[in-house]
């Protein structure tokens, strides 16, 4: 049976965690106590075919894509040009919305800036996973896991619960099931035996909404990967390019400083 709004409401209500421990100073530690919020059927048949249809046409030569070395995991980055919002708003709002909920649910800053880190597009083939039990993404806030494609067997996503490795691929199994958990909450994926696991995965962090075409590492100023493709590009404007990688607060503080000197 088709997972109703009120099902994905109650789960996301019900998984939040019953102690805040979401801070800025937040650890693996703290942050595996917390939940993961499922929301079965989050995204429409039609919203994840036209992500996926995004997805296949983000190849230009300059796109990187990350890719183990035998090819069973290939990770396409959709921000790139901040396309993903810009071509599927409705979508990035619902999912930065569910997001945003559970940093604030988990006692995060509800002031504090809460931008898209990385938009990626993973693709697993059997061999591949993501098998590192203490994996965490680092440095950002909160992640989304969106499935794709329901077509492949293994690849469970789970996370550690008291030591536990505990699989969600109860709830994270048709193409729109979307997880959303703190982001150094220690998650893994089992090894995929079969078919291919399509994956979308948003991490949201106290940064500038980036554009780069990779995972960005620079959470203040500008990205060197930004600018350094911008001058490889032969981009017309190279000045706009620049400016463009720059952090708008940094930018104003900047004009500001250059006031002040008057
Ligand atoms: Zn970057």
């Amino acid at each position: 049976m088709a997972p109703t709004a009120v099902d994905s409401v109650a789960s996301a209500k019900t998984a939040v965690s019953t102690q805040p421990l979401h801070r800025r100073n937040a650890t693996p530690t703290t942050a595996s106590k917390t939940a993961v919020a499922a929301h079965r059927g989050l995204l429409s048949a039609a919203e994840v075919a036209e992500i996926r249809a995004f997805a296949a046409t983000q190849t230009r030569p300059e796109q990187i894509q990350s890719r183990s070395h035998d090819d069973t995991r290939i990770v396409t980055y959709l921000s790139y040009e901040r396309a993903f919002r810009r071509r599927l708003p409705e979508t990035y709002a619902k999912l930065r919305g569910v997001a945003l909920a559970k940093h604030v649910a988990e006692g995060g800053d509800a002031s504090q800036r809460f931008e898209l880190r990385v938009a990626e597009h993973h693709v697993v083939t059997p061999g591949g996973g993501l098998f590192d039990p203490q994996h965490v993404d680092a440095g950002s806030l909160v992640t989304v896991d969106v499935m794709l494609d329901a077509a492949f067997e293994g690849g469970a996503f789970r996370t550690l619960e008291d030591g536990a490795a505990v699989s969600h691929a109860d709830v994270f199994r048709d193409p729109g099931d979307a997880v959303v958990f703190l982001s150094l909450k220690r998650h893994h994926v089992d090894r995929v035996t079969a078919g291919a696991r399509r994956v979308l995965v948003l991490e949201f962090w106290d940064g500038p909404e980036r554009g780069c075409p990779h995972r960005c590492e620079r959470p203040r100023g500008a990205c060197d990967v930004a600018v350094h493709d911008a001058v490889l590009a032969g981009a017309g404007d190279f000045g706009a390019a620049f400016f463009g990688a720059l952090d708008p607060a940094l930018v104003r503080d900047a004009m500001a400083a250059l006031e002040r000197d008057d």
